[in-house]
């Protein structure tokens, strides 16, 4: 499903004294089946933008349209995306709380409304995707080490059969090695599945192996979009950008780093 957001803006308990402005007339599109990243500092509306995404908050103005739906400041029920678009926030686990990894697995589907056989196969399907043995379906997931309880939880998010995948600082306390292989995973499936995914990371190695687009924000705007290729090799542009915020200052110095040493040349081309 393809994504068009229209200047959408979010103000968090608005009409109190604790207003907040998290997001400003954001505008974007992404295409169906592609892998896109965001990144930007602590604080600068990545959360909140995928929460709309996922349809967990309504705008304050602007629209979100996904595929065929369109969310609005006036719409109701947000539930129509469920299902749809799946989210993996950071520690997931923290959200396991059925008898047995199967029976956490099988939630979703399970509310979804689908026959018991095909939510068995969609959990045996699931595991196999995240990489874990058959034989942890029958555990508590509270025995699982946290590496596997972070897979059982977004096994849980696969089986849906979501056609967005937001991954929200998925991997957020794995060593890298299970980073690394629970990132690879999820790519295979976003090229075999043609799922689109969102991966909101601070890491730019992440971002750049992945990612064919990339959207960087700093105080609640996008602030800077395009090829991965073409946003890494800005990195000049964004320090000399005077944002007004430190964050643009922050997220310079994290592209620096990335192209010092410049680990994916071989894949960079000047944009003209
Ligand atoms: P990020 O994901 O990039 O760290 P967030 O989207 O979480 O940024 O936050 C954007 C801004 O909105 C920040 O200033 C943050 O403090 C504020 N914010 C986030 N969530 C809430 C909330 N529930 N209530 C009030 N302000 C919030």
């Amino acid at each position: 499903m393809g994504i068009v957001i229209t200047h959408l803006s979010h103000v968090y308990m608005k009409g109190t004294p604790y207003a907040k402005l998290a997001l400003t007339d954001i505008n974007l599109e992404i295409p169906s089946g592609a892998y896109v990243g965001v990144i930007g500092a602590t604080g600068s509306g990545k959360s909140t933008l995928v929460q709309h995404i996922a349809g967990l908050l309504r705008p304050t103005s602007g629209q979100i349209q996904i595929g065929d739906t369109e969310i609005t400041p006036d719409t109701k029920d947000l539930s129509m995306l469920r299902g749809r678009v799946g989210v993996v926030f950071q520690y997931p686990e923290h959200q396991l709380f059925e008898e047995t990894v199967a029976k956490d697995v099988a939630f979703g589907p399970r509310n979804l409304g689908l026959p018991s056989e095909e939510i068995e196969r969609r959990v045996i399907e699931a595991l196999e995707w995240v990489g874990l043995a058959k034989e942890l379906a029958s555990r508590s997931p509270f025995q699982l080490s946290g590496g596997q309880m972070r897979r059982a939880a977004i096994a849980g998010v696969l089986a849906m059969h979501p056609d967005v995948l937001i991954l929200d600082e998925p991997t957020a306390g794995l060593d890298p090695a299970g980073q690394r292989e629970l990132l690879n995973r999820i790519y295979t499936l976003h090229r075999e599945r043609k799922m689109t995914v969102i991966l909101v990371s601070h890491s730019m190695d992440d971002v750049a192996r992945y990612a064919e687009t990339l959207f960087v924000m700093a105080g609640g705007r996008v602030v800077l979009r395009g090829s991965t290729e073409g946003v890494l090799q800005q990195a000049d542009r964004l320090r000399e950008w005077d944002l007004g915020e430190p964050e643009a200052a922050r997220i310079a110095g994290r592209l620096n780093q990335r192209l010092d040493p410049p680990l994916r040349l071989d894949r960079f081309t000047p944009e003209s």
